[in-house]
């Protein structure tokens, strides 16, 4: 049976679920689910990311952390995190420009945090000469703070479930997915029964107006924000709003490298959304922590020294200075991913500003 059906027959019994809930169904089923099926990532997958472009985004942020380490105290044991390490390249890169600093590996376990069992096994193969111990976990809970923890995320926090909410003239309803006549997925408005609270920043809403919120997001960088609040850091890069993520709708489906209906195929597409950095911000902050940025992916590797880097590594591989050339102009321009694509970090109250913030 496709998912689809499963999906029909789920809203049969119980009425219209959320986004979010067909999010989830969509992404995670454990047989038809789009992580559980599909390699999402590089030239067969359906999108590319940042890691996958140039081994110098992970060496750099690999950089970043072993000096916030070091700021803080260099404290061992520690524990390092990544939500959602895909192909289990930027941590190979991070853990490569660490090798400069014996003694931060020495310190470290690491957990990965992954939902597909697919991305595991590749995650276990890309990092199996590594010296540090790592595990891998379904989801981050409490018990990875028994010590100072420091937590990357790139491209996570948009593959997280989110709730629409649409401003109607009988005020905000939620939208679902239903069904239709013919028995296919379909969106439907459901009013809400108590006030939805929107942010100031977001501004007046007018009819029609659509406002995404993540409490999964949100809740994942509460967690964290309260295990680092003493001592650790999180970097989190992915793409979204800046300071103020206002209304519209940004969910979507890509298969190929194409843009897909995000009804249409449940569990064919990958889905996601633009991540609103000013939400996390403010749950971060709630947590207790100081949060740096968002700044934009270009600010940001241009002042951990990405240039110098693609020079470095250029002269060392002049035949390959070109594809270097142009892996930095995909990270970096303004067309590509350089402004689209945002970083966010969160240390404790008190320490020292992170580097390139
Ligand atoms: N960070 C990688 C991969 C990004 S794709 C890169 O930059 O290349 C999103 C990753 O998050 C995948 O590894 C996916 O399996 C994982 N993921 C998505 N939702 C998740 C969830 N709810 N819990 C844990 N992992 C999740």
């Amino acid at each position: 049976m496709s998912l689809a059906e499963r999906i029909a027959q789920i809203i049969e019994m119980q009425g219209p679920i959320s986004v979010a809930q067909f999010m989830s169904i969509a992404l995670h089923d454990p047989v038809n689910g789009y992580y559980a099926q599909h390699d999402p990532i590089g030239i067969g997958g359906d999108f590319t990311t940042a890691p996958e472009i140039s081994q110098m985004f992970g060496e750099l942020i690999g950089a970043w952390i072993v000096q916030v380490w070091r700021e803080q105290g260099a404290p061992s044991p520690a524990r390092l995190v990544e939500l959602g390490p895909g192909h289990g390249t930027l941590m190979a890169d991070v853990l490569r420009a660490a090798r400069l600093d014996a003694e931060f590996l020495s310190s470290i376990e690491i957990t990965l945090i992954e939902t597909s069992a697919r991305l595991r096994a590749a995650q276990a193969k890309r990092l199996k000469d590594t010296a540090v111990v790592i595990h891998w976990a379904e989801r981050f809970d409490d018990s990875l703070a028994d010590r100072p923890l420091f937590v990357l995320a790139n491209e996570f926090f948009d593959a997280l479930p989110i709730r629409q909410f649409v401003h109607t003239e009988r005020g905000w309803c939620e939208r679902m997915v239903g069904l239709d006549r013919q028995r296919s997925l379909a969106f439907a408005l459901v009013p809400l029964s108590r006030q939805l609270n929107i942010p100031a920043e977001r501004g007046r809403p007018r009819r029609g107006d659509i406002c995404e919120t993540s409490p999964a997001g949100e809740g994942i960088i509460l967690q964290i924000a309260n295990a680092i609040a003493q001592r650790g850091a999180a970097l989190i890069f992915d793409y979204g709003y800046g300071a103020n993520a206002g209304f519209g709708e940004t969910l979507q489906a890509v298969a190929a490298h194409k843009f897909a209906n995000v009804l249409q195929k449940p569990g064919e597409a990958d889905l996601s959304s633009h991540v609103d950095f000013a939400a996390l911000a403010r749950a971060a902050e709630n947590a207790g922590t100081k949060t740096y940025g968002p700044v934009t992916q270009r600010a940001l590797l241009e002042a951990l020294g990405i240039e110098v880097r693609a020079e470095c590594l250029a002269r060392a591989n002049p035949e390959q200075a070109d594809s270097i050339a142009a892996a930095v102009k995909r990270l970096i321009s303004s067309a590509q991913m350089g402004t689209l694509f945002k970083a966010l970090a969160i240390l404790p109250k008190g320490a020292p500003r992170p580097p390139g913030f």
